[in-house]
């Protein structure tokens, strides 16, 4: 694990490059919110960074993520599920997080919709849309997205807010590029369709800068903060 000098060195280069990805594409100042990937990583790790003015964190394990929240309640910290999730564990999600970025059913939906307390805002969610590098044959369609999209938005407790993604890796740029503007265009169908839709959850450590030539709000970023992950821990 890096040192907390080396998280916090990390933070201020992750923002650098967002800054600069900003500059380089046209993107406006501060349009893209950057959302530290913190699975695996103990408390210890997310305090440190918390020092450093960073106040999103994203987390993929329930359980693991469960016990993160728990220690850190005194922090004004916003916890982003970007994990997979299992309908039978919902509650603990709509009941905890702020964001959920991995919703691809209207099942699991409407199971956060009912299990949101109605004492906290409403639950902030991003479909997850399925794209890969052999075109989009896996997951929804357009018409499917934007059908799934009307159904959440009538959900009470919900609110809708964008896409998010999570392509096959490249180190091909050109071909990052495709994937995330596939997923660009799914945004702008949705918006066309009346979904007011601002955020596209999209770009990790390798691929941010294609994320955000592409029009991603919100870059996923892991390994270049906290440093590799164990692979074996899940
Ligand atoms: C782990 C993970 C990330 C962060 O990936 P890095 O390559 O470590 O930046 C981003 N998004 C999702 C959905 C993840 O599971």
């Amino acid at each position: 694990m890096p040192t907390d000098t080396a998280i916090k060195q990390n933070i201020e280069q992750a923002r650098q490059r967002i800054t600069a990805a900003e500059e380089r594409f046209g993107r406006s100042p501060g349009s893209v919110e950057l959302l530290a990937v913190s699975k695996t990583q103990p408390a210890s790790a997310i305090l440190t960074a918390v020092e450093q003015q960073q106040y999103h964190f994203g987390e993929n394990y329930l359980q693991e993520a469960l016990d993160k929240i728990g220690a850190l309640q005194a922090c004004a910290i916003t916890w982003h599920f970007i994990g997979a999730i299992q309908s039978n564990k919902t509650r603990p999600i709509a009941e905890q997080f702020d964001w959920v970025h991995s919703v691809s059913s209207l099942k699991i939906a409407k199971r956060l919709s009912a299990q949101r307390p109605a004492s906290r805002a409403d639950l902030n969610i991003c479909l997850q849309f399925n794209v890969s590098d052999e075109a989009s044959k896996s997951g929804l369609s357009f018409e499917a997205l934007a059908a799934l999209a009307s159904d959440v938005e009538a959900l009470p407790h919900l609110k809708l807010r964008g896409l998010m993604a999570i392509p096959q890796k490249t180190g091909d740029v050109n071909q990052q590029r495709a994937i995330f503007h596939r997923v660009k265009q799914a945004q702008q169908y949705l918006i066309d369709a009346g979904h007011p839709l601002d955020t596209l959850s999209l770009g990790m450590s390798a691929d941010l800068e294609a994320a955000i030539a592409e029009g991603s709000t919100m870059v996923r970023i892991g390994s270049a903060i906290f440093g590799p992950r164990a692979t074996t821990a899940h």
